[in-house]
């Protein structure tokens, strides 16, 4: 701990994610209007992972946005995307826990609980073990994109 804090770090701008209406479709300005923010925040927003609908004019699902503020929120409070990765030993590459099928399971000790990930490529199961609170993030991460867990 040292008492001379970070000057150079950027102070992040965290917004609700449930703000947006999950069913809804925003223009630019819409979201613009809803969050209060500039022009050049929105950019930023999508410069750092904001999906959008490529149409003309651009719009934003409501349930993205919810999604996106999300998983700045809990960047913020120290859960980094890659926390849900999980290696998969059958196709040696990385699945995602936050889509496609999971399962959870009460691990060995108390407060741990395992979630298996099916592969989508050899259907064999990769695990991973986390904490309550991480299980309580990863799940409301999921329920904040509904979109991940259909496949197409
Ligand atoms: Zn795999």
């Amino acid at each position: 701990m040292t008492a001379t804090s970070t000057p150079g770090k950027k102070r992040r701008n965290l917004q609700s994610d449930r703000k947006a209406r999950v069913h809804q479709l925003y223009s630019s300005d819409d979201v613009i209007k809803l969050y209060e923010i500039s022009r050049n925040t929105l950019t930023n927003w999508i410069a750092d992972g904001l999906s959008f609908i490529d149409a003309e004019p651009r719009l934003f699902r409501g349930s993205d946005l919810n999604a996106f503020h999300g998983r700045r929120r809990d960047k913020a409070a120290g859960y980094p995307l890659g926390q849900f990765l999980v290696n998969c030993f059958a196709c040696k590459r990385s699945h995602s826990l936050l889509d496609g099928e999971i399962s959870i399971s009460p691990g060995r000790t108390g407060g741990i609980f395992r979630v298996s990930r099916t592969c989508p490529d050899t259907g064999a199961r990769a695990n991973r073990y986390v904490c309550s609170k991480e299980l309580e993030t990863l799940q409301r991460l999921r329920e904040a994109n509904p979109g991940l867990q259909t496949p197409d």
